[in-house]
């Protein structure tokens, strides 16, 4: 029996893809730069939003976010504030995102007006991974005060992955947090991972992942 479950997940995976590659098509056809970003909770997802938010405000930057969380609407309250659309995807128990959500959210943004949509998945480092959304890149967003055995731990994440932000650096002088085991643990794993430092709290740091930003839409959007 237990190699049964096998195939029909495999099947399950298969179907999400198919519903990815059409995200991502609709993506393509609108010039809209997508940034998926995962994390365990607690991590700073919402966070760092906020912070992409204040500056795309000020820029006059159009986004638009989709944000997954099992229950509550909080974070999408929480990004209420800003000059951007958010939709709230309550998974209702699930812990990942799945394409199919994705897709019947974008029935409420009009991509073709925004620069950059987010899609902030569940808090999780584990099955978000297998589940592609149609992203152009995936961040994965650690905390410091997680311990720097993370990377180590959850490889196909850091592998499904092109960016990888540290985030809390501003906590560093408090943690035993070795920086240097995170870096060899990436070189080991997915040495092309992008790796940037930040602290939502302070605000270090920002400016860079802004720039991240800017060249990853750079690479997305040639129109
Ligand atoms: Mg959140
Ligand atoms: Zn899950």
């Amino acid at each position: 029996m237990e190699s049964r479950s096998i195939p029909v997940y495999e099947k399950i995976l298969k179907a999400n893809d198919y519903v990815a590659r059409q995200n991502r098509q609709l993506f393509e056809a609108s010039g809209v730069t997508v940034v998926g970003l995962l994390g365990a909770p607690g991590s700073g997802k919402t966070s760092l939003l906020e912070r992409t938010l204040e500056h795309f405000t000020r820029n006059g930057l159009r986004a638009a976010v989709l944000v997954g969380d099992l229950a509550t609407a909080r974070d999408a309250q929480r990004l209420a504030r800003f000059d951007a659309k958010a939709v709230q995807l309550t998974t209702g128990g699930a812990c990942h995102l799945e394409a199919q959500q994705v897709h019947e959210a974008l029935a409420e943004i009009n991509l073709a007006d925004l620069d950059y949509l987010f899609i902030e998945n569940v808090g999780n480092l584990v099955c978000p991974a297998a589940y592609y959304l149609g992203e152009h890149v995936r961040v994965v967003i650690l905390s410091v005060a997680e311990g720097d055995d993370k990377v180590a731990k959850y490889p196909t994440i850091m592998r499904s992955a092109q960016a990888l932000v540290l985030n809390k650096i501003d906590l560093l002088d408090w943690l035993d947090f070795d920086e240097r085991r995170i870096r060899e643990d990436v070189h080991a794993l997915n040495p092309g991972l992008r790796i940037l430092r930040l602290s939502c709290r302070t605000g270090t740091g920002i400016e860079d992942w802004i720039e991240y930003l800017e060249q990853v839409r750079g690479r997305t959007n040639r129109a």
